[in-house]
């Protein structure tokens, strides 16, 4: 039986070589953090001087993941119930429903992602007023 070399594991070590002076395709985080990507669905933000307390999210969200519950900075005059979403992350699946049917475009999600916690109460999340 002839001999055949075996060119591509011949070559196999240069290609290496090659990808250690290639730039990384990975980031050095926390150092270097990810550009943020327009309709990036990371946290929930609630602009309260917007939203109107009609439960309008909550009502959508098929996770029930969604409580009204009392506002505590200042709110829309036109907030009749005095209540806002407050997001369980526990059950939330990012779908955006809510966001879709927020009426004033006061909920919205931003490129914020980052959250950790040992303690499960913290995962219900009171949305940043902005
Ligand atoms: S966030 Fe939007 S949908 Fe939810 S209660 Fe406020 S106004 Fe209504
Ligand atoms: S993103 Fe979807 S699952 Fe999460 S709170 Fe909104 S409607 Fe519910």
């Amino acid at each position: 039986m002839a001999w055949t070399p075996d060119v591509k594991g011949l070559i196999q070590p240069f290609t290496a070589l090659k990808s250690s002076v290639e730039q990384p395709y990975t980031l050095n985080y926390p150092v270097e953090k990810r550009q943020d990507v327009t309709g990036y669905r990371g946290f929930h933000v609630n602009s309260l001087a917007l939203c109107v307390g009609c439960g309008n999210c909550q009502e959508i969200c098929m996770n029930e993941a969604i409580d009204m519950v009392e506002a505590t900075g200042e709110i829309n005059p036109k907030n009749a119930s005095g209540l806002v979403p407050r997001i369980d992350y526990g059950r939330c699946c990012w779908c955006g429903l809510c966001t879709d049917v927020c009426g004033p475009d006061s909920l919205r999600m931003e490129g914020d992602y980052t959250y950790v916690s040992a303690d499960a109460d913290s995962f219900l999340y009171m949305p940043k007023d902005r």
